[in-house]
């Protein structure tokens, strides 16, 4: 059963100068236990798609779909308090730069011990506090913190950045998602740190079974922890299928240029080679190209790519181009 079913989601933003389209007639569909990456540029829409999701964005944007599904209930039908009740129940988040997200002014014990849900807890309502410390104990285990005394009593920026996610990815953990949305939640962090997160995310997806949408702007990193892929380019649905699809046979010019542009994609070209990148930059919000908005960058584009191309499906590897590579496998 699909979790999460999204059906050409667009994203509006308000502004003075009139509405922006910032999300175009984007798809995405979640399974239970799948780990699907979200990939793309800074600026393509992956982190507003998030809070579209868990429904925090502001008045300013406006949402619309053909289909927006949460366990097959219909969260565009709902009231603002009926959706936060669904979502806060089955979905967590995590961030970028998790210092930034702990309360500063209180100790990491004392932010697990508040995350944690009444309904967890059993017996009297003496017994709830130490019943409430095991579980704060509990959830840093699962994290893989094992000094757990010392990360209890400590402030937040007492504690590394990997060691603030970890405590980020308990606090999540506290209601027991069905989803876990992680936005890039190594940004930042050095390598050593980032695969042990990664290592903690692909645990507790084969542990517990729970989903987990990935998002990154680094395509190669995100294949090694995936088993499904959507790239979004400017607000626009690129492509989407299986890892192995989408890093062998990648079908739409862009997902092929964020693999050339990758050094570890490239082992075969000789020392010293250049790796080939896209002319240009992602467009500026106000200056949105119309049809396909790779059109100015891509090295495919004809006079057909000014209206937006519509997907299509290949054995579940869908694509959204004029003229996809298809054919050069
Ligand atoms: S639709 Fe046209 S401009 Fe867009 S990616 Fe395909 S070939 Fe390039």
């Amino acid at each position: 059963m699909n979790l999460l079913d999204i059906r050409n989601l667009s994203i509006e933003l308000t502004t003075k100068n009139g509405p922006i389209l910032v999300v175009e007639r984007v798809s995405l569909t979640m399974k239970e236990g799948e780990v699907r990456g979200l990939v793309g540029e800074s600026g393509s829409g992956k982190s507003i798609l998030a809070q579209a999701i868990m429904g925090i964005l502001d008045d300013r944007w406006i949402v619309h779909a053909d289909r927006f599904h949460w366990r097959n209930k219909d969260l565009l039908r709902l009231t603002a308090q009926e959706r936060k009740a669904v979502i806060s129940q089955d979905v967590a988040m995590i961030f970028q730069e998790p210092i930034a997200c702990l309360d500063p002014t209180t100790t990491v014990g004392d932010q697990l011990e508040e995350a944690v849900p009444d309904c967890q807890l059993n017996g009297y309502f003496w017994q709830k506090g130490k019943q409430r410390k095991l579980a704060v104990i509990n959830l840093l285990h699962k994290v893989g913190i094992k000094s757990h005394e010392k990360c209890y009593n400590s402030f937040p920026h007492q504690l590394t950045e990997a060691f603030c996610q970890r405590v980020m990815i308990a606090i999540a953990l506290a209601r027991q998602p069905l989803l876990l949305i992680a936005d890039e939640p190594t940004a930042a962090m050095e390598s050593t740190n980032q695969g042990q997160i990664f290592r903690l995310l692909a645990s507790l997806n084969q542990l517990k079974n729970m989903s987990i949408l990935l998002i990154s702007h680094d395509l190669e990193n995100v294949t090694h922890w995936t088993n499904t892929i959507t790239v979004m380019y400017s607000g626009q649905f690129v492509e989407a299928g299986t890892t192995e699809q989408i890093f062998n046979t990648p079908y739409h010019p862009y997902t092929k240029a964020l693999l050339d542009s990758s050094p570890k994609a490239n082992v075969e070209l000789p020392p010293k080679s250049r790796l080939t990148t896209l002319p240009g930059s992602i467009p500026v919000l106000q200056h949105l190209p119309i049809g396909c908005r790779l059109g100015p960058r891509c090295p495919r584009a004809q006079q057909v790519c000014v209206k937006a191309p519509t997907t299509t499906n290949h054995h579940g590897h869908q694509v959204n181009c004029h003229y996809s590579l298809k054919e050069n496998y």
